[in-house]
């Protein structure tokens, strides 16, 4: 099977009903980003955080996957699909994607704020002022913010360097180090890009398909059809 490998964004889960950065002027559900979105927002005003994700858990657990969620988890038939999302939702589990790698966390668990290996799935529940780690330190959402490492490039970059098709959807290609994912591809590797309103100045070798989620990723399916 071949590996078809997609980076996920925001716009992904538009059509879920989960606004995007962009889509919102730069805020985040009506906050400024770096207050909901950075450590420093973390050092300075915790019980804001706390509060701002708690209602993104309720929010997420509240939409269902959208079609182009599903489309992708059915290609699982005729590719081997690895997701690398910036979403911190959980719609490509809920659709039926069995490989999924979170660049910048997932609202589903909280972690230690002294100790990032410490994790806990905490499912749809709150995380609390005073509920500690089980080393003592306040539990924080298991979230990659602003001024933070994204450990988790260490698995994404092998998985683009390997792949046979890359397709981004739903991103402005803003934040780093998740953009400079689509650099990684081989020469030669198909790339994609499914966007009702594409970034502008997209290196030439990317196919644009300028559409939202759902009609993007049938449309790529129809493409792929030829490349199995
Ligand atoms: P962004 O908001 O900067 O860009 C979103 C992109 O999606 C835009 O290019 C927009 O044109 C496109 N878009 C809008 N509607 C679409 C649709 N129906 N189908 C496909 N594309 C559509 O988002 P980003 O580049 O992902 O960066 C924002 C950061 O914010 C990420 O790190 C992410 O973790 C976080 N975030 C996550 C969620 C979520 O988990 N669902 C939601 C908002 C923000």
């Amino acid at each position: 099977m071949k590996k078809l490998v997609v980076l996920t964004g925001a716009g992904m889960s538009a059509e879920s009903g989960i606004r995007t950065f962009r889509d919102s002027n730069g805020l985040w559900e009506e906050y400024d980003v770096m207050e909901v979105a950075s450590i420093e927002g973390w050092h300075k005003n915790p019980e804001l955080m706390l509060r701002f994700y708690n209602e993104r858990r309720k929010q997420m657990f509240s939409c269902q996957p959208n079609k182009g969620h599903l489309l992708l988890a059915a290609l699982e038939k005729e590719f081997e699909v690895c997701i690398i999302t910036q979403n911190i939702d959980n719609l490509h589990e809920q659709a039926g994607s069995t490989k999924v790698v979170h660049l910048h966390g997932e609202l589903s668990k909280a972690r230690s704020s002294a100790d990032p290996t410490l994790i806990y799935a905490i499912g749809n529940r709150d995380i609390l002022m005073g509920e500690k780690c089980a080393k003592g330190s306040q539990l924080r959402p298991f979230i990659v913010w602003f001024g933070e490492e994204v450990p988790a490039m260490a698995e994404a970059v092998p998985l683009v360097e390997s792949a046979d098709i890359l397709c981004i959807i739903g991103t402005s290609l803003n934040v780093y180090p998740a953009a400079g994912l689509l650099h990684y591809a081989p020469n030669g590797c198909p790339v994609f890009l499914i966007d009702p309103n594409p970034p502008k100045d997209l290196p030439r070798r990317i196919q644009v398909i300028a559409k939202g989620a759902g009609e993007g990723v049938e449309e790529l399916a129809n493409k792929l059809i030829i490349l199995i």
